[in-house]
């Protein structure tokens, strides 16, 4: 009878995983209220809860939502920059803990909610309980299916360690520097004002990894893919005023439309940017890429 009802549930979860990412396609995030509000096949699911970080649907087996604030001093946490970890609810070791020690029993995937604004969050689906560490009192929580084999959650080998640390880029800083870019951007391109956030990228003004190449609003742009690559490729430039440049061998060429209209027409523009100041492009990153672009012109 449980393991109907646990297949049952897990195909219903699928179904409102995939409606989910769908949502945060086309937008980057999601509103409370859209989570309040969700609908899969006319029927609402509440995929969050009024007032606290944790949903537990009456009518279903296992927790199917779990927030977190990556601000917040409290103890839920990555570990070690790999797995993460979520702490147990206040109070006893029962109560809504009890439905994430479901999630894990049954093998049910749920959804976090990383917030990203006041009532502003990027989900990560699906998620899986991987381990209930006791003595620490909380769970660990293995960001994507490969991440469930681990040999020992609670202590990970080398390897699995780096493996991990990768998931954790892909999986939760990466969608989260996009929904925060997006926002900040309104869901358009800086370059040409393309307003489809399904063709929108949040692109790194100094490069992942480089010194200053922090996952900061101000170190991210929104560009469409077109611009995206042009960027990347240094075909487009930016100078820390905000003006957008054009390749001089570029805005010689003779091509189609795309050519015309998508790019050299660019050359000259003004740089949509965020209204919140500390949103803007960073001047001097802007400055420091802008050099990379005249050296490759
Ligand atoms: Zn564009």
């Amino acid at each position: 009878m449980v393991r109907a009802d646990r297949d049952t549930e897990a195909i219903l979860r699928g179904e409102i995983f995939k409606h989910l990412e769908e949502m945060v396609r086309e937008t980057g995030a999601v509103t409370r209220q859209q989570l309040w509000d969700f609908t899969v096949d006319g029927r609402t699911h509440r995929l969050v809860d009024r007032n606290r970080g944790i949903r537990n649907p009456r009518d279903m087996l296992a927790t199917l939502s779990i927030l977190s604030d990556p601000k917040s001093k409290y103890a839920d946490e990555e570990i070690g920059d790999s797995l993460f970890a979520y702490a147990y609810r206040e109070g006893s070791v029962e109560g809504d803990n009890k439905k994430l020690r479901a999630a894990l029993e049954f093998d049910l995937p749920l959804i976090l909610l990383r917030k990203i604004a006041d009532g502003v969050f990027v989900p990560v689906v699906p998620v899986y309980v991987i381990a209930d560490d006791k003595p620490n009192r909380r769970f660990m929580i293995a960001l994507d299916d490969t991440l469930r084999s681990v040999s020992d959650p609670l202590n990970l080998l080398p390897l699995e360690r780096q493996y991990a640390q990768r998931i954790t880029k892909q999986r939760l800083h990466q969608p989260e520097f996009r929904g925060r870019v997006l926002r900040a951007y309104e869901c358009q391109c800086a370059v040409c004002n393309l307003k489809h956030a399904k063709l929108l990228d949040a692109a790194h003004i100094i490069a992942d990894g480089q010194p200053h190449g922090t996952p900061t609003v101000d170190n991210g742009l929104s560009l469409c893919k077109i611009h995206h690559a042009a960027y990347d490729e240094q075909f487009l430039g930016i100078t820390p005023d905000y003006e957008v440049r054009i390749n001089s061998d570029l805005l010689e060429e003779r091509d189609g439309p795309m050519l015309l209209h998508g790019l050299q027409e660019m050359h000259g523009r003004s740089l949509f940017t965020p209204s919140r100041s500390k949103d803007k492009p960073s001047k001097d990153r802007l400055a420091e890429r802008f050099r990379e672009f005249q050296e490759a012109s």
